[in-house]
């Protein structure tokens, strides 16, 4: 079956989604290759950690050069063993790159040793405090943006100081192994960057292969079972999962941006997306103007197999059933088609869809679909919007189109991440932390706080003057206790 990756004779074999055409072909990782794998990275990773900020600054940002000057040959491997149109595979690269520059030039400033302030009561003691890497971190990646995902993770990981064993998706592991090798052109002394390949039990066997700390994206539902391995050995984890993202439009909105937000944060990388926009409300004021806007601009998508479409094939053939029985009971329960229908799933390629008028308790508007197509609905205030985009359990990203309340509705949204007048713009900025909350997880990369995943806080306190008012020692006073009282009562008893 067309992109349906297999294992024979010990070795997983990737395929092109929209031909079936073999990408690649890998050594299947045993539970005690990846446990190898972990051991050498502890080396590995100690080494790393060693050479210091500003020696990895310089080996990640020429990471980051090779990548860029490489940009379309790593692109035409995306597309090939995607499916993703060119286009958007290019896409991809760009802000990969920029987070992995982010994340090498702000490593130290955001992790590395500092003094930080003293206690009144105590003013004998200095504080200090550092983000000590974990060790070797585990990443495990999902394969619908198998760069810029992963390297979310890995490259942070890395400049925090730690060795990374990276299990890519079973569909993209040619990609994954181009950049790992790739990196391990820039540092060639130890295998600081290990990539280990196979199904799902390869990524569960990381799990319990002693890694420090584990760094999932994926499925909601695969997260748990990640949870649930890592919780074994008390291994700390990062879990960034499936959402429902919606769109609002405000009767302010400048509707057709809004309309054409709406289609390119649906229908980009054919909505497989975990930012993909999947439902969008809109007030009743715009709505009609919204929805001409919008369906006359995704008349004009193309779609298929080449990779100069707009929307491409679906990478995993399983998901295809998912999209068509979205879309089924969608219809089944009343909604309609403005655009596409009920034969919109054919081969590996979905035909855009848009869908009016579906019951909001339908799997079309509550379960994560990852494909193109969107439910649109007419809400009366922005309180409706607002109660139906955070009913469900799901709260990765969102996006507002106002002109004067953006701000507000988007605060309001119960979501990690939020555009303004702009869809999926959080994750291209690199200061912005990105993850979810409820169903679509916790934790989060990019920004200071996804350099902070990869470190532990060590905390010094230092003595520097003998204790006026000794108090940590069974040579305190009710002298030197009732002084303490006195600073407490004048500090604090306000
Ligand atoms: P999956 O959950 O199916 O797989 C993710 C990774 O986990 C794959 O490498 C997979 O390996 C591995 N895996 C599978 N079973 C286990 C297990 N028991 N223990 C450890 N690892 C395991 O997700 P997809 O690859 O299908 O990715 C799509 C999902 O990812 C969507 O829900 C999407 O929303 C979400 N996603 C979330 C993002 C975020 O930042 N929040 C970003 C991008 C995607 P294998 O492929 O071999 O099965």
């Amino acid at each position: 079956m067309p992109g349906a990756s297999r294992v024979a004779d010990g070795r997983l074999i990737s395929t092109n989604p929209a031909t079936g055409e073999e990408v690649g072909a890998f050594p299947v990782a045993s539970a005690e290759d990846v446990a190898a794998a972990v051991r050498t990275a502890r080396e590995a990773g100690a080494w790393w950690e060693s050479l210091g900020f500003p020696e990895r600054k310089r080996r990640l940002l020429r990471f980051r050069a090779l990548l860029t000057r490489r940009i379309p040959e790593l692109a035409a491997l995306m597309t090939a063993e995607g499916g993703k149109p060119r286009i958007d595979s290019t896409l991809e690269t760009f802000v990969t790159i920029e987070h992995i520059a982010w994340a090498a030039r702000h490593a130290r400033k955001v992790l590395g040793p500092r003094r930080v302030g003293g206690s009144l009561l105590q003013p004998e003691f200095a504080g200090r405090l550092e983000y000590r890497p974990y060790g070797v971190v585990g990443v495990i990646g999902p394969w619908n943006y198998p760069l810029f995902t992963p390297m979310g993770s890995i490259a942070y990981a890395l400049a925090a100081g730690n060795a990374v064993v990276f299990k890519p998706s079973e569909y993209t592991p040619a990609v994954g192994q181009w950049y790992v090798d790739l990196f391990r052109e820039v540092v060639p002394e130890q295998p600081v960057l290990q990539i280990v390949h196979g199904l799902g039990d390869v990524g569960a066997a990381l799990c319990r292969s002693g890694v420090d700390k584990v760094a999932f994206t994926g499925s909601t539902a695969t997260g748990k079972k990640v949870m649930a391995a890592c919780a074994e050995n008390l291994v700390p984890v990062l879990v960034e999962c499936g959402g429902k993202d919606a769109l609002i439009v405000d009767a302010d909105a400048d509707v057709k941006a809004a309309a054409d937000a709406a289609l390119w944060g649906a229908m980009t990388n054919a909505g497989q997306s975990c930012v993909g926009i999947e439902r969008v409300y809109v007030h009743e004021k715009v709505y009609e103007p919204f929805l001409k806007a919008l369906v006359g601009d995704a008349e004009k998508l193309t779609y298929g197999t080449d990779p100069g479409e707009d929307v491409g094939p679906i990478t995993m053939p399983g998901q295809r059933e998912i999209i068509r029985r979205h879309i089924d009971d969608a219809l089944a329960r009343g909604g309609t088609a403005v655009l596409g229908g009920p034969d919109s799933v054919r081969g590996p390629v979905v035909r855009p869809t848009i869908l009016v008028d579906v019951p909001e308790d339908s799997a079309a508007v509550c379960e994560e679909t990852f494909g193109p197509t969107m439910t649109v609905a007419k809400v009366a205030s922005m309180d409706e919007a607002v109660a139906k985009a955070n009913a469900v359990p799901y709260g990765l990203g969102g996006a507002v189109f106002s002109k004067h309340n953006g701000l507000k509705i988007a605060r309001r949204l119960r979501a990690g991440m939020v555009a303004v007048n702009s869809t999926f713009s959080f994750a291209v900025l690199p200061e912005l932390p990105f993850g979810g909350v409820g169903q679509s997880g916790f934790g989060r990369i990019h920004g200071a706080d996804g350099l902070r995943e990869f470190g532990r806080a060590s905390s010094i306190a230092r003595r520097r003057l003998p204790s006026v008012v000794p108090l940590l020692t069974f040579r305190r006073t009710e002298k030197s206790v009732a002084l303490g009282h006195k600073i407490v009562r004048i500090m604090h008893g306000r």
